[in-house]
């Protein structure tokens, strides 16, 4: 039913060309911009297709897990004292985040334009597995591009990809991470076009791909919804997700858009503080440019070029970000909030502690910034995109920061 309620809605934004307000569009040489074009049009026409959205369904239930639960934090609300958080849990979904619900439609996309090979870039490695899920699921070739400095962070997801016959390709070249590894995927893409695609991991690029991977990430937020209604008996007073590209924040968040006196907050990661090279809060501190394809808010260096960022979770160290939160944000719909390093550390002991749930470092600061509000706002009910699991964090936790765990103020 999802998807058939989903395509009932009159979507305003974007239009034809990619467009949400200014922010969007499509700044890619002819070449690429005729396989653009081709994935524009194949998803149209197949988007409604019973067949592919019968598959997806299918897909979504019997290998995924879907629908994840919802979940009332009762011990973490309690202990704040202040309002009511519970989480969205999409550290269930298969391989143990949001990016497989992107990923699988990606892949069946590829099948049903009859492509052989997905081709993409990851950061904390948690795109490249569920793209490398994805492609052993349909039997397709994977290739996968990463920064050498996220190989060596990210392990145990190196290794989860090449068990599922992935072919990981090191980036040795500028800071070795994500933006980085995004160059070299293109370029990859484009020395074979024909039997390739190029799965993009967020709702960022050219168009079609920030309006496609907000509609595959749609079934979060049209699950929650119910979910809360159900639960509840109302709409949550706040929603809040992390945005690294933006892709768990626009699939929870798309559902509410119409929900006026619903608050939706995507929280951005302020690393170690303001100064440009120590965060990677595009919207928060960025200027409108061009990057990777689309028009959105980045941060720039003082050449105009995209600035070094970082963030203490790897799948956030993005210097853009997706070009309707851009959007949203500059008509007043969201509000961007943030987090840093020690509220998000923080915040990973303290859902671990109190719930037995240990987070992503990505989704740790959507908890973090969710706890701040919940302190604030005594009576508000606050959901909160739990984009993934932890798992994949633990040992770089430990060896780095484990004071943390050593202290009792949980
Ligand atoms: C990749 C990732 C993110 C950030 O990506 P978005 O596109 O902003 O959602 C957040 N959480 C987890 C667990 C991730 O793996």
């Amino acid at each position: 039913m999802l998807e058939e309620i989903a395509h009932k809605r009159t979507e305003k934004v974007p239009d034809s060309k990619g467009f949400f307000g200014s922010f969007g569009g499509s700044f890619i040489p002819p070449e690429l911009q005729k396989q653009m074009d081709e994935i524009n049009f194949g998803y149209t026409r197949l988007s409604k297709s019973h067949d592919f959205i019968q598959e997806l369904r299918s897909i979504r239930k019997h290998f995924q897990g879907r629908p994840t639960p919802l979940y009332y934090c009762k011990n973490l609300s309690e202990k704040i004292g202040g309002g009511r958080i519970y989480l969205k849990r999409e550290d269930l979904n298969h391989t143990g985040a949001h990016k497989l619900n992107h990923c699988m439609g990606e892949a069946l996309l590829a099948k049903y334009l009859g492509k052989k090979k997905l081709i993409a870039e990851t950061g904390a490695g948690q795109h490249g597995v569920a793209l490398a899920t994805a492609a052993a699921y349909f039997g397709l070739e994977c290739e996968i591009h990463m920064g050498a400095v996220d190989i060596a962070k990210e392990h145990p997801n190196v290794t989860r990809m090449k068990i599922l016959g992935a072919k990981v390709v090191p980036v040795t070249h500028g800071l070795q991470t994500l933006k980085e590894a995004v160059d070299s995927a293109f370029e990859a893409y484009l020395k074979d076009p024909i039997n390739s695609i190029y799965c993009i991991g967020s709702v960022v690029g050219p168009h079609p791909f920030p309006k496609m991977v907000r509609e595959f990430q749609r079934v979060v937020g049209i699950e929650a919804r119910e979910q809360f209604l159900e639960m509840i008996g109302e709409l949550p007073d706040h929603v809040v997700a992390c945005v690294g590209g933006g892709s768990n924040a626009m699939g929870i968040f798309s559902a509410f858009l119409e929900d006026k006196d619903v608050q939706l907050h995507g929280v951005e990661p302020m690393g170690k503080g303001a100064k440009l090279g120590e965060h990677a809060a595009s919207l928060s501190y960025g200027h409108e440019g061009i990057m990777h394809g689309f028009n959105s808010i980045m941060l720039k260096d003082e050449k105009g070029e995209p600035a070094p960022v970082y963030s203490i979770a790897s799948g956030l160290d993005y210097p853009s970000v997706g070009p309707e939160h851009a959007y949203l944000n500059s008509i007043g719909r969201t509000t961007v909030g943030t987090a840093g390093d020690d509220e998000t550390l923080h915040a990973f002991f303290q859902l671990s502690r109190r719930e037995g749930i240990i987070p992503a470092l990505e989704s740790a600061h959507a908890v973090a910034y969710g706890i701040k509000l919940a302190r604030e706002n005594p009576n508000a009910s606050i959901l909160i995109n739990l984009s993934g699991r932890g798992d994949k964090d633990i040992d770089f936790v430990m060896e780095k920061y484990g004071e943390y765990a050593d202290r009792d103020d949980y």
